[in-house]
């Protein structure tokens, strides 16, 4: 144990340019991409790779609460899973709920609470299922924005997309979006998810400690990159929706053309008396 609180002392997280191991600036994202829409039997679902993360989520409702005794007669329920693979990480992970997991399946719950149309779905449930292929830190984030683009894809009434980033502590200074490195070795980590448009808070977690000044560059930090990662959702949406001109080709029945069948051209002969 102290061997590794040493290791964790010597370990130079940001180097003399200010970069970090990755090579980010601390105010960098890892590089991001979502794909909406990515399976069938969901009536929505979204992919998402986040630097070394990658995960899938799918979404199903509103659909008839089960079992029935959870209904509420006001409102749908807001269900999520979030199940990490035992492939995920680099040592196998026993499979199946644990602390952890039951934890950040409830706070995103409740952050899709905020904001689904729930009062319009009275007896229904909405349930949100993400997937963690790979893990390496913000899994959390990658699952919540990824089953945003999901409720979307599925569409389930919302106020509006949510998109999620954590903002942490290395080597004493804050920095943006923590890879797994960064997050065993720094001071803190905190994820938070935002309502874009309005600028609203529905999750914010903290792991280590933060001053107040701090804390609040971190939020500033994180906030905006909610900005960036909204562009990204809505970009997933807008490629998976959008009907390019090439789409209604292929869509259209094929033009008859005026070659026959045997690829002659149409003699005299083949029109009738009138020559019509
Ligand atoms: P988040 O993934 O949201 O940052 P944590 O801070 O709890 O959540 O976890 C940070 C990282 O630690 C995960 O992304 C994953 O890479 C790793 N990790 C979490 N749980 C396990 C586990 N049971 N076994 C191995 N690695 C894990």
């Amino acid at each position: 144990m102290e061997d590794i609180e040493h290791f964790a002392k010597a370990m130079k997280l940001i180097d003399a340019d200010g970069r970090r191991l990755d090579g980010r600036k601390f105010n960098e994202l890892r590089p991001i991409r979502i794909e909406a829409g990515v399976l069938r039997r969901a009536d929505g679902s979204a992919y998402m790779e986040w630097g070394g993360n990658k995960v899938l989520a799918a979404v199903y409702g509103p659909r008839e609460a089960h079992p029935r005794h959870l209904q509420d007669p006001a409102r749908a329920l807001v269900q999520c899973r979030y199940n990490m693979a035992p492939f995920s990480v680099t040592d196998r992970k026993r499979p199946g709920p644990d602390r952890r997991s039951v934890e950040i399946s409830k706070v995103i719950s409740e952050a899709f609470s905020s904001v689904v149309f729930a009062e319009q779905f009275p007896r229904t449930s909405v349930d949100i299922f993400i997937e963690v292929l790979q893990a390496d830190a913000g899994t959390r984030c990658a699952g919540l924005t990824a089953a945003s683009v999901a409720l979307a894809d599925a569409g389930v009434p919302m106020r509006d997309l949510v998109a999620s980033c954590a903002s942490g502590k290395i080597d004493g200074v804050v920095c943006l979006d923590l890879n797994k490195d960064e997050d065993n070795f720094g001071d803190a980590d905190c994820p938070t998810a935002v309502v874009p448009r309005t600028g609203e808070i529905v999750l914010l977690q903290m792991d280590g400690h933060l001053t107040s000044d701090e804390f609040e560059k971190a939020m500033d930090l994180s906030i905006d990159a909610a900005r960036r990662i909204y562009d990204l959702q809505r970009d997933a949406l807008r490629r998976r929706y959008s009907v390019t001109l090439e789409d209604i080709l292929k869509e259209s029945p094929p033009v008859p053309s005026p070659m026959q069948p045997e690829g002659r051209l149409p003699s005299e002969d083949d029109f009738g008396p009138e020559g019509i």
